[in-house]
């Protein structure tokens, strides 16, 4: 067989341990064999981000920009132990988060599901994507302890001159402040890359805050997303028949819990880094949670959303099999590969990233998978092999789907 056709390259973004070795194999058996691939490959691994002085990722983001589509193996964010470890010059910021500020985007998740693995949730028989807005609020805040009494104010000072004062407090003892802020540019985005991302999967998009008590920050919020939705995305929402609504969060809350899944959920900065955490452990695994940067511009970049699997990387070392779970990192590709088809119209490479996650979850489904998923079965008798044992399997059903 003639292998599948690429047009233009995917950004390949290779990154750090286990997970590298993962990529090496995920590439091997499942995408050499079967496409004629073309990428613009940039090693992202902490040893060449120190070498370049980190230029590598900039480089990379930019890629994004010009292909439009990139597949990021997980990376090291380095702390003082990693500084040691990989003897590096300077503690190099997180990969994602440069990757992300210079694409402006924002991160979808959403949990694999397969048949034998239930929701912790009984009603959720879909999955359900949470889109966070990653920028501002209390991740970029400014915070005082008051250990005096005193009076709290809020004081904004325009460039015209004008100046507004509030007073947030008159302390009569010991306490705590905090100034927030976020900008209209970066909701914006926020909210275009949410609906585009609605429109794209065919999926109803939920947003919360709590506008009700926050009448100007979380009201500005729910006023750019209902402006934006009216003037931009109405007509395509409702044309493709999907639904998109604005909730209290306490309400959106109770309504996920009684749902089916199968939607989008927007959410601010906070809210999406504490229910992500929530949805994706009551789905299953980390191992199982796909990410996708989805950028105002229209620009896509896949990665699993868990990270380097340390652990199972020193053991590998040692010279022992493990275990390591490579789905959301096949995922992860197929994602990618799928959206490079629809952009450059190549029907059979979309097709083909359709079989590689049908000959994954065709593998779990017949009881064969990795330790991690083996105590959360309930299909049937599950045998647990090492990722090399499991990827073999997942090539023989894409070898029978795609021959
Ligand atoms: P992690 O790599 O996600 O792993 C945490 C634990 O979760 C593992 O030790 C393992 O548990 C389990 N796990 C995660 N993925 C798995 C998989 N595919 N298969 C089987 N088990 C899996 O998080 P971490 O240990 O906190 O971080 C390690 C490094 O990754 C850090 O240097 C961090 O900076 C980086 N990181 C990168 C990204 C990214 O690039 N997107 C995201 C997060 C973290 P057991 O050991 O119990 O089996
Ligand atoms: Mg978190």
């Amino acid at each position: 067989m003639e292998r599948f056709k690429m047009m233009t390259p995917l950004v390949e973004m290779d990154g750090d341990e286990m997970t590298r070795i993962l990529w090496k194999m995920i590439k091997d058996e499942l995408i050499f064999p079967f496409v004629d691939l073309k990428t613009e490959c940039y090693d992202l691994s902490l040893v060449h981000r120190n070498e370049t002085g980190d230029q590598v990722t900039i480089d990379a983001a930019n890629a994004i920009r010009r292909y439009g589509v990139g597949v990021k193996c997980a990376t090291i964010t380095p702390n003082a132990q990693r500084m040691e470890e990989y003897n590096l010059s300077q503690m190099w910021k997180s990969p994602n988060g440069t990757i992300r500020s210079i694409l402006d985007g924002t991160v979808f998740r959403t949990p694999i599901l397969v048949e034998g693995v239930h929701p912790a949730v009984r009603s959720w028989e879909k999955p359900i994507t949470i889109a966070r807005h990653a920028y501002g609020d209390v991740y970029k805040d400014t915070e005082l302890r008051i250990t005096e009494p005193g009076k709290a104010e809020l004081l904004f000072t325009g460039a015209s001159g004008t100046a507004i004062r509030r007073t947030v407090y008159d302390f009569e003892c010991p306490g705590v402040l905090q100034g927030l802020y976020n900008k209209d540019s970066s909701i914006r985005s926020f909210a275009h890359s949410c609906f585009r991302y609605a429109l794209s999967t065919g999926q109803d998009l939920w947003f919360s805050t709590k506008d009700t008590i926050s009448k100007q920050y979380d009201h500005t919020f729910k006023d750019i997303f209902a402006e934006i939705y009216e003037s931009d995305y109405r007509t395509d929402f409702e044309a493709k028949g999907l639904t998109y609504f604005y909730t209290l969060i306490d309400d959106a809350v109770a309504r996920v819990m009684r749902s089916k899944g199968g939607f989008i959920w927007a959410l601010k900065n906070y809210d999406g880094d504490v229910m992500s955490d929530m949805v994706s452990s009551a789905f299953g695994s980390l191992a199982m949670m796909t990410s996708v940067l989805v950028s105002p511009e229209g620009n896509y970049e896949y990665e699993a959303a868990h990270g380097t699997v340390q652990r199972h990387y020193y053991r590998h070392l040692k010279g022992e099999q493990t275990s390591t779970n490579p789905m959301a990192t096949i995922f992860a590709w197929s994602g990618a590969l799928k959206k490079r088809g629809e952009l450059d119209n190549l029907p059979a490479l979309v097709s083909f990233g359709h079989k590689m996650e049908q000959a994954s979850l065709q593998t779990i489904k017949d009881g064969i998978m990795t330790k991690d998923l083996v105590t959360m079965y309930e299909g049937g008798p599950a045998t647990a092999v090492n990722t090399q044992e499991f990827l073999s399997a997942v090539r023989q059903r894409l070898d029978k789907l795609v021959f």
